[in-house]
């Protein structure tokens, strides 16, 4: 285990300027926080928060990443907080140690490959201080590396899947490329042990067959270049198991047609000494064909800069060759962390404001940076994620949303089922209203109901077009329902008062008379007051309009005010209606039997009934041939109920809804609807729906509201 004179010696070397004092409390705090905590392996549970601070280190990252490499696990691990983290070791540590914490407690469970992209993004968006990524990292390889102490194997196969799946890309992608390989190898250990050993094994064997090949083509290359004037570096490494693996699967080619395995690397000082290194081996080797990348004039997003070839070398063996220069070497190798080394020079000054939101650029500035295609891709998606949110199901399954959505957009897009009967969320396992806004790494549970159907004020509060859509598609079904219904009753009643027999049959007969496509369609036609319940009857029956109008004349009494207006169908409790419209009882004004009224007309829709005094009315004073003087015909044998509307003050104290709620009851109105129109310290105001029979019972009501000390003040609403 590193000893804490060593950790602090070494970023002491890198970093002159960092606060050591505050290096070596950390490093006793986490020592005291974690206690006797033990590691699956056996060691004491501190060592691990070391090693990380240690790798760190290696990456000379300036001293509050250190730091938090320290502390990065006291939160989650043990009684230590937040704030006393913040009181110890500055609010720029806390923030990095809350990051990480929170990454901690992210926990992928299912591994399809969506899933993963989404699960990645998040850890993107949730770092945003790229330095908690770094440090998580650094946290994962340490738990790659003592991987083989956990006893189940199931759990190291998910840990290893998730490493493989998030971890890698994300490491690849801040260009930490040693952390990469490790990652890698430690886990295709653990998820295909058969794999790995034999390609191992391959690989011994060469080294016995052909001695030390790898020196004598270093020998040579560096003596070809020396020729040339070009003052070069060369080396030589073997490729990692997992990357010979992967070329194998990816090119389904066989071991022995592999051409590099040894990858050679050739550092020269400037660029053009690349493009001269590049001429020199060129020139002395046969080129293999379709080898050859250029990205020092196209590198890659995450900043690799490098010219690659492929020759058939020293002693006839294919190799590959990278040149670069010394500073591409760096980004190579260090990926984020070289080039805030080398933008803050040689000297990193100790931590200043703002320092934390440099790395992030840093790393925009990389993929901004970026050329082609999927570069730009890979760019996009980057700044696709300030707009989303990732949210969890219950069962961990990984949602991406917009920003803004709440758990009614998350409903919808579980399935339009959920959210249809939608009547609640937990989020986080608390209740929250269905107007929260979602924030990454929530997990929502949606509560439902068979009993719910969408609400039209869900649209308001919706982000996603799916879940808008499907709310109105909903509700327009709905409606069609009602129409339904209704023109079924009027078609009904047109048959029954002629005493002719209605058959669906006879219905489908002249289906094309009327355009429609179904019984359904007509009846809906209907409803909507398209056309009338005598218009079906004597489609079906031709001869029942002579009979009508025969019919019609004894019946013509001089009293009867009649003239073309017919009698209301049943359960229409409404005179002055041509038959079979559709009628709307105003939201606007809520009209109550008792109430003087009007009629106004809209095309495809029936009729609207409005209160003489409604406001609205005046927006149709130009035109009278939409308004139908009507009046209530209330069958008071079957009184039904209709909704009024009252607007009230009540004293802000216990118990003054319950009051209101048991007046209204008293008086046999229903309580239907209730909302809060303003809330004050004394006082709240709110418009209450009341199904009640008509105005008279209304007035009853707010007369004894009146009567009651917590109502401040009561009256009719007719808005
Ligand atoms: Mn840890």
């Amino acid at each position: 285990m590193l000893r804490q004179y060593e950790l602090v010696e070494r970023v002491k070397h890198y970093d002159p300027g960092a606060d050591e004092d505050l290096l070596n409390r950390a490093y006793v705090f986490a020592m005291k926080a974690h206690g006797t905590q033990k590691r699956a392996s056996g060691d004491p549970y501190f060592s691990h928060p070391v090693e990380v601070a240690g790798l760190l280190s290696e990456k000379r990252l300036d001293a509050s990443s250190i730091i938090t490499g320290l502390l990065h696990d006291t939160v989650e691990d043990t009684e230590t907080t937040l704030d006393t983290i913040g009181d110890k070791f500055g609010t720029e540590v806390a923030g990095l140690v809350n990051g990480v914490t929170k990454l901690t407690q992210l926990e992928l469970q299912s591994s399809r490959t969506k899933q993963a992209e989404n699960f990645r993004k998040l850890v993107l968006a949730m770092s945003q201080d790229i330095r908690v990524l770094v440090v998580k990292l650094a946290d994962r390889l340490h738990n790659m590396r003592t991987l083989r102490f956990i006893k189940k194997e199931e759990k190291r196969r998910r840990i290893a899947r998730e490493t493989m799946e998030i971890y890698i890309p994300l490491t690849e992608r801040i260009g930490i490329r040693d952390w990469k390989e490790e990652l890698e190898d430690l886990a295709f250990a653990e998820l295909n042990p058969d794999a790995r050993s034999s390609i191992v094994n391959r690989l011994q064997f060469l080294h016995e067959e052909g001695g030390d090949t790898i020196g004598r083509v270093i020998e040579e290359l560096q003596r070809v270049l020396r020729e040339n004037d070009v003052d070069a570096q060369v080396t030589g490494r073997e490729k990692s198991p997992f990357s010979i693996w992967r070329k194998m699967q990816r090119q389904n080619i066989g071991f022995e047609q592999l051409s590099d395995i040894v990858a050679f690397r050739v550092i020269v000082e400037d660029v053009e000494s690349c493009y001269r290194a590049l001429g020199c081996i060129h020139g002395r080797y046969t080129v293999t064909p379709g080898r050859f990348k250029d990205y020092i004039s196209l590198p890659k997003p995450n900043g690799y800069k490098s010219l690659h070839t492929g020759v058939i070398g020293p002693e006839n063996q294919r190799i590959e060759v990278q040149i670069r220069t010394e500073l591409m070497h760096e980004v190579a190798e260090l990926g984020v962390a070289a080039h805030w080394r080398y933008k803050s020079g040689e000297q990193p000054k100790p931590a200043r404001e703002g320092r934390q939101y440099r790395w992030l650029r840093d790393m925009l500035d990389i993929l901004s940076n970026a050329s082609g295609p999927d570069d730009f891709l890979e760019h996009t998606k980057m700044e696709m994620f300030s707009d989303q949110v990732f949210v969890f199901t219950p069962k961990g399954d990984l949602h991406a949303m917009p920003r803004g959505s709440t758990p009614v957009d998350f409903a919808y897009a579980v399935h339009t089922d959920v959210g249809n009967r939608c009547v609640g969320a937990k989020v986080n396992g608390r209740i929250k209203p269905l107007k929260t806004e979602l924030r990454n790494g929530d997990q929502v549970e949606i509560v439902t109901s068979k009993a719910q159907t969408p609400s039209p004020a869900w649209e308001a509060v919706v982000a996603t077009g799916k879940a808008r859509s499907a709310i109105r598609r909903f509700i327009r079904s709905k409606q069609r329902d009602q129409y339904l219904g209704l023109g079924k009753e009027v078609v009904d009643s047109a048959f029954r008062q002629g005493d002719y027999q209605l058959t669906e049959k006879a219905l489908r007969g002249i289906l094309d008379k009327f355009h429609v496509d179904s019984v359904d369609d007509l009846y809906v036609a209907v409803g909507e007051g398209r056309h009338t319940g005598r218009e079906v009857l004597y489609a079906v029956y031709p001869s029942a309009k002579s009979e009508a109008a025969q019919a019609a004349k004894p019946a013509k009494k001089p009293a009867a005010p009649a003239k073309t207006r017919e009698r209301p169908s049943p359960g229409v409790p409404i005179t002055g209606l041509i038959s079979g419209m559709a009628i709307h009882y105003a939201r606007c004004c809520h009209p109550l039997p008792g109430d003087r009224i009007v009629g106004i007309v809209t095309t495809g829709k029936g009729v609207t009934i409005h209160t003489i005094n409604c406001n609205t009315l005046e927006d149709f004073a130009d035109m009278p041939e939409r308004w139908l003087d009507i009046g209530w015909q209330i069958d008071e044998e079957n009184p039904q109920a209709f909704l009024g509307r009252i607007h009230a003050v009540l004293a802000n104290e216990p118990g003054s809804l319950a009051t209101l709620s048991s007046v209204i009851g008293r008086c046999g109105g229903n309580i239907y609807n209730l909302k809060f129109t303003s809330r004050g310290e004394d006082f709240f105001e709110m418009l209450v729906d009341i199904e009640i029979t008509d105005v008279r019972a209304l007035n009853n009501i707010l007369a004894a509201l009146r009567a009651t000390p917590v109502v401040n003040a009561v009256e009719r609403s007719f808005s």
